[in-house]
């Protein structure tokens, strides 16, 4: 009998579901079908593989509203968040359905003949999902490696399943042939490690902790299976003296605080100009007292609680007695993993809360004396995923954005993630990019074939 584990409601504390946690042997068994399901699936004209990724990007906006709520159950997010990721992995689909006819080659000119370049599919691809954002990141693994012609097996987080189960539901509904999508719920170190010892899962793409991710990288190395890894950052919001200092306050909460901190992408080092660091921390303050953290189904909601008690934990390491705490909000009463907002001043630039990524609601600051300082302090980390740079001065901010070692930047926002450009990190934040027009590159192999015309 197949074992379960039990799905916790993190804003309550209470069991919302229990799914199997299956064994080596079932995955192998649902690796076995994703291959017989290739045999078929990589001959599937592309107009009609172009037709399914449609109907269920249809499906999915139908089903966005339960999906958001499913979501708010699982992963404690709030409903506004949830909604957006919902109508992110529809949007995904919607724009990778346009993918399979425009998968186009090249024929380069030689002598004598004709040579041209396909760009096949690589077989099964296992795609290991985090907690975090279950439906957003899921999207970014499945629906470009479906285009391209690869039959996909998921292994979604042990704490965050379920959006990804009805998304695989609805995969059939839409009409996708079994064993062409399968989520398959369990252990990391069972599930998800398989796909990487697994001989027929052709290519791994791996979104985590930095720490699994090298874990993943040295298996599939030992196979040279492909591999994409998006791992931690530890971001930067450098803040210029000549910025819009009100507009740069007023953003720096949701730059970080959002999804409660747990966002690869949060900026959780604030460096900002020494000579405006005052003026600037009081303009913060009625910003992140503002940021409402309340039971997640409610709109007005801003931060919902963290993932699970053990990550509560972990979080509330990082800020002890001995933490210079500037700032701080307010947390409902009641069950639920709940942490406030919460703004430290860093002890030096050896900090380690400058080093190390918490993933949740703290942000640390520390000031910078001029432009060659500030990038050499963004730049001071392991990491390299995102960040932002505030200043008016278009030259600085393009000199900036070129000096920051990092894969997504932006100036005088905090963008999100934007499905149509590309996404990953630079250093120990990953390898290899998703989302974005060449996402295909990374689920296809290029194949040359020169054809004589010497007949
Ligand atoms: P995690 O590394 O613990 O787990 C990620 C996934 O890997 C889970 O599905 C887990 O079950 C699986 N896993 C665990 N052990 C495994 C093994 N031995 N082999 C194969 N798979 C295994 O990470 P998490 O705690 O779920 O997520 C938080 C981390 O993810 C943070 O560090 C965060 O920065 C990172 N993250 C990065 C991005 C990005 O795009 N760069 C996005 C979201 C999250």
């Amino acid at each position: 009998m197949t074992a379960l584990h039990d799905v916790i409601n993190p804003a309550t504390e209470l069991v919302e579901a229990s799914v199997p946690s299956l064994s080596l042997e079932d995955t192998d068994a649902a690796i076995a079908r994703a291959r017989r399901a290739y045999a078929t699936w990589r001959h599937v004209s592309p107009g009609d593989r172009a037709r399914l990724l449609r109907r269920l990007s249809v499906l999915l906006d139908e089903h966005n509203e339960e999906l958001a709520q499913l979501e708010v159950r699982n992963a404690g997010h709030t409903i506004g968040n949830a909604r957006w990721e919902a109508g992110n992995i529809r949007d995904v689909f919607a724009y990778y359905s346009g993918a399979p006819e425009r998968l186009l080659g090249q024929q380069i000119p030689v002598a004598g003949g004709v040579n041209i370049t396909f760009h096949e599919p690589l077989g099964v691809v296992g795609v290991i999902v985090p907690w975090n954002f279950p439906m957003p990141i899921l999207g970014w693994g499945i629906a470009p490696a479906l285009a391209a012609g690869n039959t996909v097996v998921v292994k979604p987080a042990e704490l965050t399943p379920l959006t990804a189960m009805r998304v695989g539901e609805l995969a059939l509904d839409a009409g996708f042939p079994e064993g062409v999508l399968q989520v398959l719920t369990g252990k990391g170190s069972v599930v998800g490690e398989r796909f990487v010892t697994h001989p027929d899962v052709a290519k791994v793409v791996f979104t985590g902790s930095t720490e699994v991710g090298v874990h993943v990288a040295e298996g599939c190395a030992r196979q040279v299976k492909p591999v994409t890894l998006e791992l931690g950052g530890k971001s930067a919001n450098v803040i210029f003296a000549d910025s819009d200092l009100a507009k740069a306050a007023a953003a720096a909460p949701g730059g970080v605080f959002d999804n409660s901190g747990q966002d690869c992408c949060a900026r959780s080092r604030i460096l900002i100009e020494r000579k405006v660091m005052d003026e600037f921390l009081e303009l913060l303050e009625p910003a992140v007292m503002a940021v409402r953290v309340d039971n997640p189904n409610l709109t007005t909601t801003d931060m919902g609680p963290l993932i699970s008690a053990g990550h509560l934990e972990r979080v509330a390491s990082f800020v002890d007695e001995t933490t210079n705490v500037l700032m701080r909000g307010t947390v409902p009463d009641g069950p639920g993993y709940w942490y406030p907002p919460t703004v430290v001043l860093a002890s030096s630039r050896a900090d380690r809360l400058l080093h190390e990524e918490v993933f949740g609601p703290v942000v640390t600051v520390v000031p910078f004396d001029d432009e060659a300082d500030a990038i050499a302090l963004a730049n001071a980390t392991d990491f390299g995923l995102s960040g932002s740079i505030w200043t008016r001065d278009v030259g600085r901010a393009l000199r900036v954005s070129r000096g920051i070692e990092s894969g997504n930047l932006s100036v005088n926002s905090h963008s999100s993630v934007r499905y149509w450009t590309p996404f990953g990190g630079f250093k120990k934040s990953g390898l290899g990019r998703e989302l974005g027009p060449n996402a295909l590159e990374a689920f296809t192999e290029v194949k040359n074939v020169f054809i004589s015309t010497d007949t």
